[in-house]
C-alpha cells in the first residue's frame, strides 16, 4: 500500500496536507475538520427539503474545485490509427463516463508538449494479472482542467474504445504517461435477426421486430409464424434480439435505482460494466467486445452468477452486491481522485462488515459533499478498504465507499438456471471466461 492509498489515515491535522488552498477547501469550509457533519455552513451540500442527498453532486467532482471548460469534441473514424498520449491506471472508465485526474506539473508539461491535440488521451489499464498493460483502452476527452500550484485538476470523459496496434513501441514518458499508437474501434451496428428477412413494405407493420421486447411479446404468435420458414427453433432468434437482453438486465437489476439505469442498449451496455460488481477480468472481457449485443449477452450471464465482495488481501466477507446502491447519477461505481492524484474507483454500499475504523471523521476533500469520511481497515489483515461516510443531516446517515482495488469479487457458483437456453448460453461461453474466476 502506498501512502497515497491511505491518504486519510493521518488526517488528524489539516496542516499535513501541502495542497493548494483551492483543492484543500474545494466545496468545503475549512473550519470543520473533525466535526460531525453540519452542512449549514457548507456552500454545496444542497440537501433537499427531505434531507435526501443530491445525487448530482458526486459526479460534478466539486472537491476538485471550480475548473475551466476545455472546448473540443474529438471522434475518430472507425479503424483510424493515431499516436496518442496514454494515461495508465489500474482502473478503466467506459465510454460516456467521467475520469477525474490530478496530475503534477511535470506530467502536465509532458502532456502539453506531446501533441497539438491536447485535449484527448487514451486511458489504459492493467491486464487481468496486473503485470502488464491491457491491449484495449478508451479515448478520453478532457472537458475541464485547471492548474493550481503545481497540480493540474482534470476531468475527462470516455469517448471511443481503441486497441493498441501490435508491434508499435510503447514509450514511457513518466511513471503513468506513455506514448502509444492505437486503432480506434467503432461500434458495430446490430439489428434484429429478422430485419432483413421481411419485405420492406411489411416492415412498418410488423412489430415483432420492435426495439422494445414488450412489443415483440405482444405480437409473438406472428413472430412464431414467421419463423416456421427457418431452420432453428423460435427462441434461438430471441437470443439475438438486443431488446431481449435490455429487458432481462433491467429485470435482474430491479433492486437498484431503476431511474438511473439507461434504457438505450448501447448506454446500458456501458452503464452495467461501469456499475455492476464485476471482477477486473470480467470488465476487461467486456471492453474487448465489439457490439452492444455481445456486451449485453455477456453481462446478462455475469448478472446471474452468485457473487460476494471480499477483502482483496485475506478474503474475508465484506458485503454482497445486494448492499450496493447509487449515491451518484453516474451510478454505483464512480471514479474519484485523492489529493495525491491517485484515482480510486469507489463502490458505494449501504452496509459492510468485518472492518475497523481509523481516526476521526474528516470533511476535507470529501467526495460526497456534506458527508465526513473515516478510513476503514480490514478487521483481519488491516488492508485499507475505503471510507465510511457519515452525516447528521443527510440521508442515508451513513454509507461506505469501498475502493475497488481493496476488494475482490468472488463468484460462488454458476447460475442456477431452470431455463435450458440460458444454461446453454452459459455452457457455450464458459470455457472462455471462467478460468480466471476465483471459484470456491
Ligand atoms: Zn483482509
Amino acid at each position: 500500500m502506498s501512502d497515497l492509498e491511505n491518504w486519510g489515515e493521518d488526517d488528524e491535522d489539516d496542516s499535513n496536507y501541502v495542497l493548494p488552498a483551492e483543492i484543500e477547501n474545494g466545496h468545503l469550509t475549512s473550519n470543520t475538520e473533525g466535526d460531525s457533519a453540519d452542512s449549514s455552513d457548507d456552500e454545496n451540500p444542497s440537501p433537499t427539503n427531505t434531507g435526501e442527498f443530491d445525487t448530482d453532486l458526486p459526479t460534478a467532482h466539486k472537491y476538485l474545485g471550480k475548473l475551466n471548460s476545455v472546448s473540443g469534441y474529438t471522434l475518430y473514424d472507425d479503424g483510424e490509427v493515431v499516436d496518442l498520449l496514454a494515461v495508465y491506471t489500474t482502473t478503466m472508465v467506459f465510454p460516456g463516463f467521467t475520469l477525474p485526474l490530478v496530475i503534477n506539473s511535470y506530467e502536465e508539461s509532458i502532456m502539453q508538449n506531446f501533441t497539438d491535440q491536447k485535449s484527448i488521451f487514451v486511458l489504459l489499464c492493467a491486464n487481468s494479472t496486473f503485470d502488464g498493460i491491457y491491449n484495449y483502452g478508451v479515448t478520453m476527452q478532457i472537458y475541464e482542467s485547471e492548474m493550481r500550484n503545481y497540480f493540474v485538476n482534470i476531468k475527462a470523459k470516455g469517448r471511443q474504445r481503441c486497441k493498441l496496434v501490435p508491434g508499435r513501441e510503447i514509450k514511457n514518458l513518466s511513471e503513468r504517461l506513455k506514448q502509444v499508437t492505437v486503432r480506434v474501434i467503432a461500434e458495430s451496428p446490430i439489428s434484429s435477426p429478422l430485419c432483413d428477412t421481411q419485405m420492406l413494405t411489411l416492415k412498418q407493420r410488423r412489430r415483432f421486430t420492435s426495439s422494445k421486447f414488450s412489443d415483440i411479446l405482444q405480437d409473438y404468435k406472428y413472430r412464431r409464424y414467421h419463423f416456421t420458414q427457418y431452420p432453428f427453433p423460435f427462441w434461438v432468434y430471441d437470443k439475438y434480439e438486443i431488446s431481449y437482453y435490455v429487458k432481462l438486465i433491467h429485470e435482474g437489476m430491479a433492486d437498484y435505482h431503476g431511474e438511473y439505469i439507461p434504457k438505450d442498449p448501447l448506454q446500458l451496455s456501458y452503464w452495467f460494466v461501469q456499475n455492476y460488481q464485476l471482477s477486473h477480468d470480467e470488465r476487461l472481457h467486456i471492453l474487448k467486445l465489439n457490439s452492444t449485443l455481445e456486451r449485453l449477452r455477456l453481462e446478462y450471464k455475469f448478472l446471474k452468477l452468485e457473487r460476494t465482495i471480499n477483502c482483496n488481501n485475506c478474503g474475508i466477507l465484506l458485503t454482497d452486491p445486494s448492499k450496493v446502491f447509487a449515491m451518484s447519477k453516474d451510478g454505483i461505481q464512480s471514479n474519484y481522485v485523492n489529493p495525491g492524484g491517485h484515482v480510486y474507483e469507489t463502490v458505494t454500499v449501504i452496509s459492510a462488515k468485518n472492518f475497523l475504523l481509523d481516526g476521526n471523521p474528516s470533511r476535507q476533500f470529501s467526495w460526497f459533499p456534506g458527508y465526513a469520511w473515516t478510513v476503514m481497515h480490514c478487521k483481519i489483515c488491516s488492508n485499507h478498504l475505503g471510507w465510511k461516510f457519515t452525516s447528521d443531516v443527510l440521508r442515508p446517515k451513513a454509507f461506505y465507499g469501498l475502493a475497488k482495488n481493496s476488494f475482490k469479487v468472488i463468484i460462488h457458483k454458476k447460475p442456477s438456471s431452470d431455463h435450458d437456453h440460458d444454461h446453454d448460453l452459459w455452457r457455450c461461453e464458459r470455457n472462455t471466461f471462467t478460468n480466471d474466476y476465483i471459484h470456491l
